[in-house]
């Protein structure tokens, strides 16, 4: 058996997982203190040291030549009846497959530590071949600086040996790279071995400040990985090496990789703060479903383009209560920023929109002005307009629109509306007369409108429409607490009927009552379905009990579970991929279950 490894939270690639010995270690971690390394131990026969599950064992490197029958590999699983303890197995990034282990070594790790593209590739491609709950282990690679990003990468182990090395030679390690100790005037850390003072400081109180540092710097992933903010630690620590901030950058480049591995929904905010944000997956996802999933249902009235503004979400802001107020539900408001990109006024609350925190100088970019741009191009596209309204100052703004408007392929015109800052009573004078005359929408059109869209944007495109019908459901609650009802079924006058979904306003998505998910299951949108073995799941479904999940779950996703005996509704906490890969952990929450009679 191989269950010694354990996956409790994700961060991207980054995983808080938990090493199953006697005193269990949570990961990412240092190794070195449980580790046996059992190399000359099993080199003849099968014999296997006697685990007491205390300490993790790693087996000899055993490769075998090209076109080695499947028996003879299999004959070397360490999975075997006899073995059980936690062990490691040494494996070359390229050619890794999974036998068994709990954990892999990369045995070519000092070959692409230190290179953006070979480490990249290397992780890819070992993580392809093991599955996800197994242990990525790299050795003699480590440092204070470079371990957040081999963590972020999905690495869960790693060693002291090389922070130890570099000690002995005089190099002193932190975050933020090396000196030589006799270039310190002073030691830059509060360490034990550091209280010794700088002149009789010696070279093992610098191998023992090292791996001081590497446990600290540890230390400091696994809180970013609990608070879902280990990116924005990386986008300015990583700065401090070339081939840091290469390596954020290549993954960013690869979509897929860290893509099914961010959870849709976090409580965590984002912090804008680097040119990277634009290309994290979070931001990069808003701006590929607001322009492929979502769709204007308000098509009687005009587009009106207004700046966001610090509070969240925008409707609460002082400003935007005062566009409002000019605007009396005559006009569609769609929100511009960096660096989400454009907000229908239906998606406010749809996470990372009221979830990030710009920074604020009034300049923009380029970056930021021609991903901006981009969006909105790729927006008005997909949504037609009789016309828009820029109700946006003279900035970054003001130039996105006039790029945009210069495309070819817009015909619609922009109208400007701001005179000099968007909340005078000159712009606001401006901006309602030219509305006059534009119907105004109902507050029903607005919370009916605002369901479908949020269902386009997380279930699929069409989705709003396929599963809500085209007037066949009731709001209640207010804004944005609202509650989705059936209006089909029979009930009663001033009776909502059965209800189907909740509105969860922390982050701008939908919760499925029993009903609601028949309905979706039903319906011609995607549904994200988690396939079950015979039992009815009562809280949560285990990885072992999914038989099969769709490939498009993330982590945050709401599902359908549906196995011969039960049908049931939740909230995903793995992805589809690693529901099917695992044979531990939590693969989804159960919110409502009923058993199916047989
Ligand atoms: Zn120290």
């Amino acid at each position: 058996m191989t269950d010694y490894f354990e996956v409790h939270e994700r961060d991207g690639a980054a995983r808080l997982g938990e090493v199953r010995l006697t005193d269990p270690v949570t990961t990412p971690a240092l190794a070195d203190p449980f580790l046996v390394d059992a190399g000359s131990l099993w080199t003849t026969d099968r014999d296997v040291p006697d685990g007491d599950g205390s300490v993790l064992t790693v087996l000899p490197h055993r490769s075998f030549p090209a076109g080695t029958r499947a028996e003879v590999r299999e004959s070397f699983r360490v999975d075997h009846p006899d073995l059980d303890a936690p062990t490691a197995a040494v494996v070359d990034s390229g050619s890794a497959r999974h036998v068994g282990a709990d954990a892999y070594v990369l045995a070519d790790a000092a070959g692409f530590v230190g290179h953006g593209e070979a480490f990249r590739d290397a992780i890819r491609s070992a993580r392809a071949s093991l599955p996800a709950d197994t242990a990525l282990f790299l050795s003699g690679v480590a440092t204070p600086a470079n371990v957040a990003t081999l963590v972020a990468a999905g690495i869960d182990l790693v060693d002291g040996s090389l922070a130890r090395t570099k000690g002995t030679e005089g190099k002193y390690l932190t975050a933020d790279g090396e000196r030589f100790l006799e270039d310190l005037t002073e030691l830059p850390c509060a360490c034990p071995a550091c209280a010794t003072p700088r002149e009789s400081f010696t070279r093992a109180d610098c191998a023992e400040h090292n791996v001081n540092a590497l446990e600290a710097a540890l230390r400091r992933v696994r809180e970013r990985i609990r608070a879902g903010r280990l990116r924005d630690y990386l986008e300015g620590q990583a700065r401090h090496e070339g081939w840091l901030t290469a390596t954020l950058r290549l993954f960013d480049d690869q979509w897929g990789y860290l893509e099914r591995r961010t959870p849709i929904l976090r409580d965590a905010e984002i912090t804008a703060a680097s040119a990277e944000t634009l290309d994290r997956v979070e931001i990069r996802r808003f701006a590929d479903r607001v322009t492929s999933r979502y769709r204007n249902r308000f098509t009687d009235q005009p587009l009106v383009l207004v700046p966001c503004s610090a509070t969240k979400p925008y409707s609460d802001s002082q400003s935007h209560r005062q566009f409002h107020d000019a605007i009396q539900w005559r006009g569609h408001t769609v929100s511009m920023t960096s660096p989400i990109g454009v907000v229908p006024q239906e998606l406010e609350t749809t996470y990372p929109a009221q979830h990030y925190d710009a920074v604020v100088t009034g300049d923009w970019s380029e970056a930021e002005i021609g991903f901006v741009a981009e969006v909105l191009r790729r927006y008005l596209r997909r949504n037609d307009y009789s016309r828009v309204i820029a109700h946006v100052p003279e900035d970054g703004y003001r130039e996105i629109c006039e790029r945009v408007e210069a495309d070819t392929d817009i015909d619609v015109p922009f109208e400007y509306t701001c005179v000099d800052h968007p909340t005078t009573d000159e712009s606001l004078g401006e901006l309602n007369a030219a509305l006059h005359g534009e119907p105004a929408y109902s507050k029903r059109e607005r919370e009916h409108n605002t369901v479908r869209a949020i269902a386009d944007y997380v279930l699929g495109d069409g989705a709003g429409d396929a599963v809500f019908g085209d007037a066949a459901i009731r709001t209640t609650g207010r804004y944005p607490k609202l509650q989705v009802w059936a209006d089909d079924d029979g009930g009663r006058e001033g009776e909502p009927g059965t209800q189907l979904a909740t509105m969860v306003p922390q982050y701008g998505t939908l919760s499925f009552t029993l009903r609601g998910a028949r309905r979706w299951v039903e319906s011609d949108a995607p549904t994200k379905r988690v396939t079950i073995d015979r039992f009815v799941p009562h809280g949560s479904v285990l990885a072992p009990g999914v038989v099969d999940a769709d490939p498009e779950i993330r982590v945050g996703d709401e599902v359908v579970i549906e196995g011969p005996t039960a049908f049931a509704v939740g909230r995903a906490e793995m992805s589809g991929p690693e529901m099917v890969e695992s044979t531990r952990g939590v693969a989804s929450e159960v919110r409502h279950v009923e058993e199916i009679a047989r």
